[in-house]
């Protein structure tokens, strides 16, 4: 077949089946093009993005600013490794610690690289700065968690799914219940050098813990001295309304974790944030990647943080988030378990009864709404932070329905 020849969705949906591992379960629409909101597809249909790529288009698709700014580098210089210096990393550091207040930086590609990354750095702080017996490092984590998919990663993870099959798992990870401080307490020993959490599980379902957790876990940590590191992967650069998740407690992590919307969706920029302390235990050698910190992924990352203060878009997620989960909430369907959020990462839980959140997607998707269920009976609602009024309601107009009427 000719590349000519494949106009309609079908085609390009049969390539993929035909030629492609079978490790996701995508709705079946193949987009083509996308700016802001809005996406359209290969039969030149437009629909509403409500997933932005799992937070990592917060900017809006193909942000002009950040769009130039990936076509200036590339025309000058796109990778150099970190054997020489370039002259985007420098200014990219600069933005981010200016921004966050985090004065160390490390730079790796996607979030499961930089959770990896933070896992390696709490163990090391632990071992030369804690004093923990050496290969004894425990690290407590959450019950619900999704922090990636390496082979480590998926060692903590509580999902079956994520495990069967990819065994032996490495040690060192403590599960207990989400947002339970009394449980963090009991769990950690001599050799906990870290306490490592979503502030709220995007993944798991938008689950929130309970107000004033993050709080009383970050006095437990440092109580302990145990580090708190917080992965705001999904949760971070504005999502929730707040530049950081984190920020609604008034809670700073000791290790910072980022990745996804820091590029707007360009290209895979993701990055471990922390203290001199924290950072220093890294020597020349002790970790690194090839493309971590290149100078095409720092200029897009430092436009794409430009851009989402410049333009407020943090302001309008609290403003459009507190709109949507309100009008979401009073659809009152008896479908409908709970609506809850922080800001533009919206989870409508639905009763079992409904049959999974699977065929309410796939309803919304032809009314021209994109969103994807997560677990079973989920469909989160996490659009580009640049979103107005008008389309929510535009938004909305298609969901009522399908929450009312079942699908
Ligand atoms: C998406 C996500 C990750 C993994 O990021 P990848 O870029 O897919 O490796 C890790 N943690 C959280 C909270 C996430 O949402």
């Amino acid at each position: 077949m000719l590349l000519t020849e494949r106009t309609t969705s079908q085609d390009y949906i049969d390539l993929e089946q035909k030629y492609g591992a079978n490790n996701y379960h995508p709705l079946d629409v193949v987009i083509h093009e996308a700016s802001g909101c809005w996406v359209t597809d290969v039969d030149g249909k437009r629909y509403l993005d409500c997933l932005s790529a799992y937070s990592a288009v917060n900017q809006g698709h193909a942000h002009p600013k950040i769009r130039q700014a990936m076509i200036d580098q590339v025309e000058r210089v796109t990778l150099t490794s970190r054997a020489f210096r370039n002259d985007q990393l420098g200014p990219f550091y600069e933005t981010l610690s200016t921004l966050t207040g985090y004065p160390r930086i490390l730079p790796m590609n996607t979030g499961a690289e930089a959770v990896e990354t933070a896992i390696k750095l709490a163990r090391k702080w632990g071992y030369k700065v804690k004093g923990v017996p050496d290969g004894q490092a425990e690290i407590i984590v959450c019950d619900g968690n999704f922090q990636g998919r390496t082979t480590t990663i998926i060692s903590f993870s509580p999902e079956p799914q994520y495990r069967d099959g990819f065994g032996p798992f490495t040690p060192g990870f403590k599960l207990i219940p989400y947002g339970d401080a009394d449980a963090l307490e009991a769990a950690i020993t001599p050799n906990t050098v870290a306490f490592m959490l979503e502030p709220i599980q995007g993944e798991g379902g938008v689950i929130i813990p309970p107000s004033g957790f993050l709080k009383r876990a970050a006095e437990i940590c440092q109580r302990h001295r145990v580090l708190l590191v917080n992965d705001e992967i999904q949760t971070g650069l504005g999502r929730t309304g707040k530049l950081f998740t984190q920020d609604h407690e008034g809670v700073r992590a000791d290790i910072l974790i980022l990745g996804k919307a820091l590029s707007g969706g360009f290209y895979p920029v993701s990055a471990v944030l922390s203290s001199d302390e924290i950072m220093s235990v890294f020597k020349p050698g002790d970790h690194g990647s090839t493309f971590g910190g290149n100078p095409l992924g720092a200029a897009v990352a430092r436009t794409a943080l430009e851009v989402l203060v410049e333009e407020r878009m943090i302001d309008n997620a609290a403003a459009m988030g507190e709109y949507f989960l309100e009008q979401l909430a009073e659809i009152n369907s008896p479908l409908v378990k709970e609506v809850r959020g922080k800001g533009l990462l919206i989870g409508v839980e639905l009763k079992p009864e409904a049959g999974g959140a699977r065929r309410y997607c796939e309803a919304l998707r032809e009314g021209g709404v994109l969103c994807k269920e997560t677990h079973v009976n989920i469909i989160r609602f996490a659009p580009p932070l640049v979103i107005t009024r008008d389309e929510i309601d535009w938004a909305l107009q298609r969901i009522r329905p399908v929450l009312r009427g079942g699908a």
